[in-house]
């Protein structure tokens, strides 16, 4: 198959997924995309239909085709989500999944039980290790496409790309999608953040990162010590976010996300007054949006070179 190495990873050949036009014109219930319209080059559409311990999943089109990232919430929320921005669950053209926690899949069998019914093919894209640990999560294999920590790809004209994150599973990943020159990257469970990685993802107009505890909150949090321990050695702290701002953040990213917060060891005022003072600080004319557990956020609407929500 075009784009697949030997052993079926999708390498840094290009793998593009055409959508069904015949398959648009009878079941499309809905204009090509809500406030991004029909999308000139270089657009895309991101909204952050949920991210925290309870679920994460992110939308992102580029007026064209459609994708979710992770599917972490159940199919009433995730349709109800896609449908208060003007999508459809049904119009998904494949989903990226980052690892087999189940704040990141547990949307993902009913989601392919209605695409199934509705006679749909929606391709995974995760690691090996993400499929085996998900056992029959996706129990159809051709559903599954393999990519590795490097991996790039096209799904329709959205440019995908994988890159490692350190996390507590196989082989968890995060994404940058590309459309013209307008780029996004989604960086959520990962312990630590530096060097290569912090530039990578710093080199784009969007950016959803995660900041997910206090650490002297979640010292005197109610967890056991083994579990304090494990986050945070699998989840960033505020003080790593805020690090990442004022060391790797650029005048080029647009739209600052932080998101997975943790309910009971994290403050979004907090974050909000921390990441604010940094941003300021360093004069970075990021709009900042502190996703708060189970709320939704967006859509941010990227162009180039003039953003817009
Ligand atoms: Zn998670
Ligand atoms: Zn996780």
């Amino acid at each position: 198959m075009a784009g697949l190495d030997a052993t079926g990873v999708i390498t840094g050949e290009e793998l593009t997924l055409q959508r069904d036009s015949s398959e648009r014109d009878e079941n499309s219930t809905s204009p090509l995309v809500g406030n991004a319209g029909s999308s000139p080059a270089g657009q895309l559409k991101v909204a952050v239909l949920a991210t925290s311990s309870a679920g994460n999943s992110t939308f992102v089109s580029d007026g064209t085709t459609r994708l979710l990232i992770d599917a972490g919430l159940s199919l009433l929320d995730t349709t109800t989500r896609l449908k208060a921005i003007g999508e459809d669950v049904d119009e998904i053209d494949a989903v990226l999944l980052t690892h087999p926690h189940i704040d990141h899949c547990a949307g993902l069998p009913t989601l392919i039980r209605r695409w199934r019914r509705g006679g749909r093919l929606v391709p995974v894209y995760c690691s090996y290790s993400t499929w085996m640990d998900m056992g029959n999560v996706i129990p159809v294999h051709h559903w599954f496409r393999e990519i590795n920590q490097s991996s790039r790809w096209e799904v329709g004209k959205i440019q995908c790309e994988s890159f490692a994150v350190e996390h507590d599973t196989g082989e968890p990943l995060g994404f940058a999608v590309q459309v013209g020159k307008v780029r996004a990257a989604f960086a959520l469970d990962l312990g630590v953040l530096g060097g290569d990685l912090a530039d990578y993802i710093a080199d784009s107009d969007l950016v959803l990162l995660e900041a997910n505890h206090d650490p002297d909150m979640l010292r005197a949090g109610p967890y056991a010590y083994k579990l304090k321990e494990r986050i945070l050695k699998t989840h960033l702290s505020n003080e790593a976010a805020c690090a990442w701002i004022s060391e790797h953040m650029t005048h080029r990213t647009q739209y600052l996300l932080l998101g997975h917060l943790s309910l009971s060891t994290n403050d979004p005022e907090l974050v909000r007054l921390m990441a604010r003072r940094e941003l300021d600080r360093l004069k970075l004319g990021a709009m900042l949006e502190v996703i708060e557990p189970g709320a939704a956020s967006g859509p941010w609407v990227l162009t180039s070179p003039c953003p817009s929500r």
